[in-house]
Protein backbone atom coordinates (compact mmCIF):
# COMPACT_ATOMS: atom_id res chain seq x y z
CA UNK A 1 0.00 0.00 0.00
CA UNK A 2 1.25 3.39 -0.37
CA UNK A 3 2.78 5.16 2.08
CA UNK A 4 0.89 8.23 3.09
CA UNK A 5 3.08 10.64 5.35
CA UNK A 6 1.19 13.03 8.09
CA UNK A 7 3.15 16.02 6.41
CA UNK A 8 5.27 16.74 3.25
CA UNK A 9 7.25 19.50 3.23
CA UNK A 10 7.53 21.26 -0.81
CA UNK A 11 11.47 23.22 -0.33
CA UNK A 12 14.50 22.51 1.84
CA UNK A 13 15.78 25.92 2.93
CA UNK A 14 15.95 27.80 6.35
CA UNK A 15 11.79 27.72 6.22
CA UNK A 16 11.02 24.43 5.14
CA UNK A 17 14.15 22.69 7.45
CA UNK A 18 12.83 24.11 10.53
CA UNK A 19 9.45 23.57 9.74
CA UNK A 20 10.70 20.01 9.18
CA UNK A 21 12.68 19.74 11.99
CA UNK A 22 9.37 21.39 14.97
CA UNK A 23 6.91 18.96 12.91
CA UNK A 24 9.51 15.82 13.30
CA UNK A 25 9.41 16.95 17.34
CA UNK A 26 5.84 17.19 17.49
CA UNK A 27 5.87 13.27 16.15
CA UNK A 28 4.48 13.81 12.55
CA UNK A 29 6.19 11.46 10.09
CA UNK A 30 7.66 14.24 7.92
CA UNK A 31 8.83 14.26 3.90
CA UNK A 32 10.86 16.91 2.46
CA UNK A 33 11.32 17.58 -1.20
CA UNK A 34 13.62 19.80 -3.16
CA UNK A 35 13.87 20.06 -6.94
CA UNK A 36 17.61 20.37 -6.20
CA UNK A 37 20.16 19.77 -3.61
CA UNK A 38 18.15 21.12 -0.75
CA UNK A 39 19.78 24.54 0.83
CA UNK A 40 21.14 25.53 -2.23
CA UNK A 41 18.62 28.88 -3.24
CA UNK A 42 18.12 31.93 -1.36
CA UNK A 43 18.72 30.23 1.92
CA UNK A 44 22.62 29.74 0.49
CA UNK A 45 23.16 33.43 -0.84
CA UNK A 46 21.53 35.35 2.07
CA UNK A 47 23.90 37.62 4.17
CA UNK A 48 22.43 36.40 7.42
CA UNK A 49 21.55 39.12 9.55
CA UNK A 50 19.83 38.06 12.21
CA UNK A 51 17.77 41.97 12.22
CA UNK A 52 14.12 42.47 13.80
CA UNK A 53 14.65 46.63 13.05
CA UNK A 54 12.15 47.48 10.48
CA UNK A 55 13.02 48.21 7.03
CA UNK A 56 11.43 51.26 5.21
CA UNK A 57 7.75 49.53 4.24
CA UNK A 58 8.57 46.50 6.30
CA UNK A 59 6.71 47.36 9.55
CA UNK A 60 3.64 44.46 9.61
CA UNK A 61 6.61 42.05 10.17
CA UNK A 62 8.36 43.42 13.08
CA UNK A 63 6.26 41.64 15.33
CA UNK A 64 7.07 37.85 13.85
CA UNK A 65 10.64 39.81 13.74
CA UNK A 66 10.90 40.41 17.46
CA UNK A 67 9.76 37.15 18.23
CA UNK A 68 11.43 35.07 15.67
CA UNK A 69 14.67 36.96 17.23
CA UNK A 70 13.25 36.11 20.73
CA UNK A 71 13.35 32.45 19.78
CA UNK A 72 16.89 32.19 17.90
CA UNK A 73 19.23 31.22 20.89
CA UNK A 74 16.87 28.24 21.35
CA UNK A 75 16.38 27.53 17.77
CA UNK A 76 19.92 27.38 17.22
CA UNK A 77 20.35 25.37 20.98
CA UNK A 78 17.74 22.48 19.36
CA UNK A 79 19.27 22.13 16.02
CA UNK A 80 22.68 22.01 17.21
CA UNK A 81 21.92 19.40 19.69
CA UNK A 82 19.96 17.67 17.21
CA UNK A 83 22.53 17.43 14.24
CA UNK A 84 25.65 17.49 16.88
CA UNK A 85 26.80 20.02 14.83
CA UNK A 86 28.17 23.96 15.38
CA UNK A 87 25.51 26.35 13.98
CA UNK A 88 27.66 29.61 14.46
CA UNK A 89 25.05 32.34 15.89
CA UNK A 90 26.69 35.07 17.42
CA UNK A 91 24.65 37.88 18.83
CA UNK A 92 26.95 40.81 18.36
CA UNK A 93 24.46 43.50 17.75
CA UNK A 94 25.27 45.74 14.75
CA UNK A 95 26.13 49.65 13.71
CA UNK A 96 24.12 51.86 11.48
CA UNK A 97 26.06 54.33 9.53
CA UNK A 98 24.56 57.73 8.55
CA UNK A 99 26.77 59.17 5.60
CA UNK A 100 24.29 62.66 4.32
CA UNK A 101 25.23 66.17 5.63
CA UNK A 102 22.29 65.68 7.52
CA UNK A 103 23.56 62.30 9.07
CA UNK A 104 22.53 63.34 12.68
CA UNK A 105 18.91 63.84 12.20
CA UNK A 106 18.07 60.98 10.29
CA UNK A 107 20.02 58.75 13.14
CA UNK A 108 18.44 60.32 15.79
CA UNK A 109 14.77 59.41 13.75
CA UNK A 110 16.02 55.87 12.86
CA UNK A 111 16.43 55.76 17.01
CA UNK A 112 12.85 57.05 18.15
CA UNK A 113 11.55 54.63 15.50
CA UNK A 114 13.64 51.34 17.08
CA UNK A 115 12.76 52.29 20.97
CA UNK A 116 9.15 52.74 19.58
CA UNK A 117 9.47 49.38 18.80
CA UNK A 118 11.04 48.20 21.86
CA UNK A 119 14.67 47.58 20.30
CA UNK A 120 17.61 48.00 21.86
CA UNK A 121 19.93 51.21 20.60
CA UNK A 122 21.86 53.67 21.37
CA UNK A 123 23.23 56.81 19.41
CA UNK A 124 27.14 56.83 19.30
CA UNK A 125 29.34 60.00 19.17
CA UNK A 126 31.54 59.15 16.18
CA UNK A 127 34.70 59.26 18.50
CA UNK A 128 33.03 56.18 19.81
CA UNK A 129 32.00 54.85 16.59
CA UNK A 130 35.53 54.56 15.99
CA UNK A 131 36.85 53.05 18.82
CA UNK A 132 34.87 50.34 18.46
CA UNK A 133 35.00 49.87 14.44
CA UNK A 134 38.64 52.30 14.10
CA UNK A 135 38.23 51.74 9.57
CA UNK A 136 35.58 53.45 9.50
CA UNK A 137 36.15 56.25 6.48
CA UNK A 138 35.68 60.14 6.81
CA UNK A 139 32.11 59.54 5.13
CA UNK A 140 30.18 58.42 8.41
CA UNK A 141 28.57 61.84 9.37
CA UNK A 142 26.48 59.87 12.91
CA UNK A 143 26.55 56.30 13.90
CA UNK A 144 24.08 54.21 15.65
CA UNK A 145 23.81 51.16 17.57
CA UNK A 146 21.62 48.15 17.52
CA UNK A 147 21.87 45.92 20.51
CA UNK A 148 19.06 43.57 19.48
CA UNK A 149 20.56 41.94 16.17
CA UNK A 150 22.44 38.91 15.48
CA UNK A 151 24.02 37.05 12.77
CA UNK A 152 24.65 33.28 11.15
CA UNK A 153 26.32 32.56 8.58
CA UNK A 154 23.32 31.33 6.23
CA UNK A 155 24.87 28.28 4.67
CA UNK A 156 25.70 26.68 7.62
CA UNK A 157 22.72 27.02 9.67
CA UNK A 158 20.44 25.84 6.87
CA UNK A 159 22.92 22.97 6.16
CA UNK A 160 22.87 22.47 10.33
CA UNK A 161 19.06 22.55 10.64
CA UNK A 162 18.83 19.94 7.08
CA UNK A 163 20.70 17.54 9.50
CA UNK A 164 19.18 18.48 12.68
CA UNK A 165 15.74 17.34 10.59
CA UNK A 166 17.68 14.72 9.05
CA UNK A 167 18.34 13.14 12.66
CA UNK A 168 15.38 13.65 14.26
CA UNK A 169 13.13 11.61 11.44
CA UNK A 170 12.60 13.50 8.54
CA UNK A 171 12.96 11.41 5.13
CA UNK A 172 14.92 14.23 2.70
CA UNK A 173 14.96 13.77 -0.81
CA UNK A 174 16.59 16.09 -2.85
CA UNK A 175 16.03 16.04 -7.11
CA UNK A 176 12.29 15.94 -6.55
CA UNK A 177 10.55 18.49 -8.24
CA UNK A 178 6.70 18.60 -6.93
CA UNK A 179 4.96 20.17 -10.31
CA UNK A 180 1.32 19.92 -8.65
CA UNK A 181 -0.53 19.58 -5.18
CA UNK A 182 -3.11 16.69 -6.11
CA UNK A 183 -6.52 18.09 -4.75
CA UNK A 184 -9.78 15.83 -4.25
CA UNK A 185 -13.09 17.43 -3.09
CA UNK A 186 -11.54 20.29 -2.00
CA UNK A 187 -8.80 18.03 0.11
CA UNK A 188 -5.51 18.29 -0.13
CA UNK A 189 -4.90 14.58 -0.47
CA UNK A 190 -0.42 15.08 -1.65
CA UNK A 191 1.53 16.08 -4.11
CA UNK A 192 2.69 15.11 -7.92
CA UNK A 193 6.59 14.74 -8.12
CA UNK A 194 8.71 14.23 -10.70
CA UNK A 195 12.48 12.72 -10.57
CA UNK A 196 15.30 11.77 -12.93
CA UNK A 197 15.80 7.85 -12.30
CA UNK A 198 19.34 5.96 -13.85
CA UNK A 199 18.17 3.85 -16.45
CA UNK A 200 20.20 0.60 -14.95
CA UNK A 201 21.44 -0.73 -18.61
CA UNK A 202 22.73 3.04 -19.34
CA UNK A 203 24.74 4.57 -16.89
CA UNK A 204 24.20 7.73 -19.36
CA UNK A 205 20.55 8.41 -19.50
CA UNK A 206 17.84 8.79 -17.25
CA UNK A 207 14.03 8.89 -17.56
CA UNK A 208 11.70 10.95 -15.72
CA UNK A 209 9.26 9.23 -13.12
CA UNK A 210 6.36 11.12 -11.90
CA UNK A 211 4.48 9.76 -9.23
CA UNK A 212 2.10 10.71 -6.60
CA UNK A 213 3.08 10.72 -2.79
CA UNK A 214 0.07 11.05 -0.40
CA UNK A 215 0.28 13.06 2.66
CA UNK A 216 -2.61 14.42 5.29
CA UNK A 217 -0.71 17.91 4.70
CA UNK A 218 0.97 19.35 2.18
CA UNK A 219 3.15 22.94 3.23
CA UNK A 220 4.91 24.59 -0.16
CA UNK A 221 7.87 26.14 0.94
CA UNK A 222 9.17 26.42 -1.86
CA UNK A 223 10.47 29.81 -2.47
CA UNK A 224 10.46 32.47 -5.15
CA UNK A 225 8.75 29.11 -7.22
CA UNK A 226 5.84 28.72 -5.01
CA UNK A 227 3.86 30.35 -7.98
CA UNK A 228 4.83 27.46 -10.44
CA UNK A 229 3.37 25.09 -8.58
CA UNK A 230 -0.11 24.03 -10.02
CA UNK A 231 -2.73 24.67 -7.24
CA UNK A 232 -0.61 26.87 -5.42
CA UNK A 233 -0.66 30.47 -7.82
CA UNK A 234 -3.34 31.93 -6.24
CA UNK A 235 -2.43 31.56 -2.53
CA UNK A 236 1.52 32.29 -3.18
CA UNK A 237 2.11 34.84 -6.32
CA UNK A 238 5.40 34.86 -5.72
CA UNK A 239 8.03 36.96 -7.57
CA UNK A 240 12.20 36.79 -7.59
CA UNK A 241 14.46 39.13 -6.44
CA UNK A 242 17.90 38.94 -7.12
CA UNK A 243 20.41 40.33 -4.51
CA UNK A 244 23.98 40.55 -5.61
CA UNK A 245 26.55 39.26 -2.81
CA UNK A 246 30.57 39.57 -2.37
CA UNK A 247 33.08 38.16 0.00
CA UNK A 248 35.87 40.25 0.61
CA UNK A 249 39.74 38.83 2.22
CA UNK A 250 40.54 39.66 5.43
CA UNK A 251 42.37 43.17 6.02
CA UNK A 252 43.65 45.01 8.68
CA UNK A 253 40.54 47.42 9.53
CA UNK A 254 37.55 44.93 8.77
CA UNK A 255 34.63 45.37 10.68
CA UNK A 256 33.67 43.28 14.09
CA UNK A 257 30.15 43.62 14.03
CA UNK A 258 27.84 43.93 11.14
CA UNK A 259 27.62 47.66 9.40
CA UNK A 260 24.58 49.10 7.19
CA UNK A 261 23.99 52.66 5.68
CA UNK A 262 21.77 53.32 3.58
CA UNK A 263 22.81 51.82 0.44
CA UNK A 264 24.00 48.22 1.88
CA UNK A 265 25.95 46.31 4.61
CA UNK A 266 28.94 43.67 5.41
CA UNK A 267 28.75 41.26 7.72
CA UNK A 268 32.31 39.89 9.33
CA UNK A 269 32.59 35.91 9.56
CA UNK A 270 34.33 33.72 11.45
CA UNK A 271 36.94 32.83 9.31
CA UNK A 272 37.60 37.11 8.83
CA UNK A 273 36.05 37.16 5.46
CA UNK A 274 33.27 39.98 5.32
CA UNK A 275 30.68 39.28 3.01
CA UNK A 276 28.92 42.24 1.35
CA UNK A 277 25.42 43.09 0.35
CA UNK A 278 23.26 43.70 -1.91
CA UNK A 279 20.95 44.89 -4.62
CA UNK A 280 17.33 44.26 -5.10
CA UNK A 281 16.51 43.66 -8.88
CA UNK A 282 13.09 42.52 -9.22
CA UNK A 283 12.13 39.80 -11.41
CA UNK A 284 15.14 38.60 -12.77
CA UNK A 285 15.68 34.94 -12.50
CA UNK A 286 19.43 34.50 -13.62
CA UNK A 287 21.47 33.91 -10.64
CA UNK A 288 24.87 35.45 -11.93
CA UNK A 289 26.41 38.93 -9.90
CA UNK A 290 26.77 41.54 -12.78
CA UNK A 291 29.59 44.45 -13.00
CA UNK A 292 26.66 47.19 -12.42
CA UNK A 293 25.28 45.38 -9.36
CA UNK A 294 29.12 44.68 -7.86
CA UNK A 295 29.81 48.03 -8.29
CA UNK A 296 27.54 49.49 -6.14
CA UNK A 297 27.97 47.28 -3.19
CA UNK A 298 31.32 47.67 -3.74
CA UNK A 299 30.93 51.52 -3.65
CA UNK A 300 28.87 51.53 -0.10
CA UNK A 301 31.45 48.86 1.44
CA UNK A 302 34.48 51.09 0.95
CA UNK A 303 32.92 54.13 1.79
CA UNK A 304 31.36 52.63 5.05
CA UNK A 305 35.77 51.36 5.72
CA UNK A 306 38.00 52.57 2.99
CA UNK A 307 40.68 49.55 3.76
CA UNK A 308 38.48 46.97 2.36
CA UNK A 309 39.01 48.48 -1.26
CA UNK A 310 42.69 46.52 -0.68
CA UNK A 311 40.92 43.50 0.10
CA UNK A 312 41.06 39.84 -1.72
CA UNK A 313 37.67 39.85 -3.73
CA UNK A 314 36.85 35.71 -2.72
CA UNK A 315 33.83 35.26 -4.20
CA UNK A 316 30.52 37.16 -5.85
CA UNK A 317 27.26 35.64 -5.89
CA UNK A 318 23.54 36.20 -6.36
CA UNK A 319 20.68 34.48 -4.97
CA UNK A 320 16.61 34.84 -5.24
CA UNK A 321 14.47 36.33 -2.82
CA UNK A 322 11.39 34.64 -2.33
CA UNK A 323 8.94 38.08 -2.51
CA UNK A 324 5.16 38.43 -2.80
CA UNK A 325 2.70 41.13 -4.31
CA UNK A 326 2.53 43.50 -1.15
CA UNK A 327 6.26 42.11 -0.23
CA UNK A 328 4.97 40.07 2.87
CA UNK A 329 5.54 36.86 3.75
CA UNK A 330 2.61 34.16 2.97
CA UNK A 331 2.22 31.44 6.04
CA UNK A 332 -0.46 29.99 7.15
CA UNK A 333 -3.41 27.46 6.13
CA UNK A 334 -5.08 27.67 2.86
CA UNK A 335 -9.45 26.51 2.20
CA UNK A 336 -8.05 23.82 0.72
CA UNK A 337 -8.30 21.32 3.38
CA UNK A 338 -4.55 20.27 4.25
CA UNK A 339 -2.64 22.50 2.29
CA UNK A 340 -0.89 25.39 3.87
CA UNK A 341 2.14 28.01 2.72
CA UNK A 342 4.89 29.09 3.82
CA UNK A 343 6.97 31.57 1.70
CA UNK A 344 7.53 35.15 0.89
CA UNK A 345 10.13 36.11 3.22
CA UNK A 346 11.35 38.25 0.93
CA UNK A 347 14.65 39.96 2.73
CA UNK A 348 13.66 38.21 6.16
CA UNK A 349 13.51 34.43 5.93
CA UNK A 350 16.73 33.94 7.46
CA UNK A 351 15.44 35.72 10.73
CA UNK A 352 11.50 34.69 10.52
CA UNK A 353 12.38 31.13 10.41
CA UNK A 354 12.07 30.22 13.72
CA UNK A 355 8.63 31.68 14.39
CA UNK A 356 7.74 30.60 11.20
CA UNK A 357 8.09 27.19 11.96
CA UNK A 358 6.88 27.13 15.48
CA UNK A 359 3.48 29.25 14.93
CA UNK A 360 3.24 27.12 11.63
CA UNK A 361 3.68 23.74 13.19
CA UNK A 362 1.50 24.68 15.99
CA UNK A 363 -1.28 25.76 13.50
CA UNK A 364 -1.01 22.40 11.13
CA UNK A 365 -0.68 19.88 14.29
CA UNK A 366 -2.47 20.95 17.36
CA UNK A 367 -4.93 23.72 14.82
CA UNK A 368 -3.91 26.25 17.00
CA UNK A 369 -4.35 29.81 15.49
CA UNK A 370 -1.35 31.76 16.24
CA UNK A 371 -1.77 35.93 16.02
CA UNK A 372 1.65 36.19 14.98
CA UNK A 373 0.62 34.95 11.36
CA UNK A 374 -2.65 36.40 11.11
CA UNK A 375 -1.69 39.76 8.93
CA UNK A 376 0.06 37.02 6.45
CA UNK A 377 -2.82 34.64 5.66
CA UNK A 378 -2.45 32.83 2.04
CA UNK A 379 -6.29 33.99 1.77
CA UNK A 380 -5.50 37.67 1.31
CA UNK A 381 -4.24 37.84 -2.27
CA UNK A 382 -7.38 35.46 -3.68
CA UNK A 383 -9.68 37.67 -1.42
CA UNK A 384 -8.40 40.86 -3.01
CA UNK A 385 -8.64 39.67 -6.60
CA UNK A 386 -12.47 38.25 -5.77
CA UNK A 387 -11.15 35.03 -6.98
CA UNK A 388 -13.67 32.40 -6.19
CA UNK A 389 -12.39 28.75 -6.83
CA UNK A 390 -14.14 25.88 -7.69
CA UNK A 391 -14.92 23.39 -4.76
CA UNK A 392 -13.27 20.27 -6.47
CA UNK A 393 -10.13 20.74 -8.19
CA UNK A 394 -7.54 17.63 -8.76
CA UNK A 395 -4.19 18.64 -10.27
C1 LIG B 1 21.44 38.30 -1.38
C2 LIG B 1 20.48 37.95 -0.29
C3 LIG B 1 20.73 38.40 1.00
C4 LIG B 1 19.84 38.07 2.03
N1 LIG B 1 20.14 38.44 3.31
C5 LIG B 1 19.32 38.10 4.32
C6 LIG B 1 19.66 38.43 5.66
O1 LIG B 1 20.71 39.00 5.93
N2 LIG B 1 18.79 38.10 6.66
C7 LIG B 1 17.60 37.45 6.40
O2 LIG B 1 16.84 37.20 7.34
N3 LIG B 1 17.28 37.07 5.14
C8 LIG B 1 18.10 37.40 4.10
N4 LIG B 1 17.78 37.05 2.81
C9 LIG B 1 16.49 36.43 2.56
C10 LIG B 1 16.52 34.94 2.84
O3 LIG B 1 17.64 34.37 2.19
C11 LIG B 1 15.24 34.28 2.34
O4 LIG B 1 14.11 34.98 2.81
C12 LIG B 1 15.17 32.82 2.82
O5 LIG B 1 16.36 32.15 2.50
C13 LIG B 1 13.98 32.12 2.20
O6 LIG B 1 14.05 30.78 2.58
P1 LIG B 1 13.10 29.71 1.90
O7 LIG B 1 13.36 28.42 2.57
O8 LIG B 1 11.71 30.24 1.87
O9 LIG B 1 13.54 29.71 0.37
P2 LIG B 1 14.78 29.03 -0.37
O10 LIG B 1 16.00 29.07 0.45
O11 LIG B 1 14.82 29.64 -1.72
O12 LIG B 1 14.36 27.51 -0.47
C14 LIG B 1 13.32 27.09 -1.31
C15 LIG B 1 13.63 25.67 -1.72
O13 LIG B 1 12.54 25.17 -2.48
C16 LIG B 1 13.03 24.38 -3.53
N5 LIG B 1 12.00 24.31 -4.57
C17 LIG B 1 11.58 25.30 -5.39
N6 LIG B 1 10.61 24.84 -6.20
C18 LIG B 1 10.41 23.54 -5.90
C19 LIG B 1 9.55 22.52 -6.40
N7 LIG B 1 8.66 22.75 -7.39
N8 LIG B 1 9.64 21.27 -5.88
C20 LIG B 1 10.53 21.00 -4.89
N9 LIG B 1 11.38 21.93 -4.38
C21 LIG B 1 11.31 23.18 -4.87
C22 LIG B 1 14.29 25.10 -3.95
O14 LIG B 1 15.16 24.23 -4.65
C23 LIG B 1 14.85 25.58 -2.63
O15 LIG B 1 15.78 24.67 -2.07
C24 LIG B 1 18.66 37.32 1.76
C25 LIG B 1 18.45 36.84 0.47
C26 LIG B 1 19.35 37.14 -0.55
C27 LIG B 1 19.12 36.58 -1.92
Amino acid sequence: MMQRYDTIIVGGGIIGASLAFELVHAKQSVLLLDRQEPGREASWAAAGTISPAPDPGSLAIVPLGLESFRLYPEFIAAIEQASRMCAGFHANGAMELFLEPQGEGERDSRLRELSSHDIRAEALSLEEARRREPGLGPAVRAALWIADEADVDPRVVTGVALAAAANAGVEIRGDSEVQAVVVENARCEGVLAVHAKGIPTDSHRKVQISEKIAARNVVIAAGWRCAEIAGVESFAPTLPVRGQMVALGPVPGAPHTILRCEHGYMAPREDGRVVVGSTLEPGITQKHPTPAGLRKILRAATEMVPALGEAAVLEAWAGLRPDSLDHLPIIGPTDVQGLFIATGHYRNGMLLAPATAKYLSEWIVQGKISNYLAPFSPLRFANARGVTRGATRSH
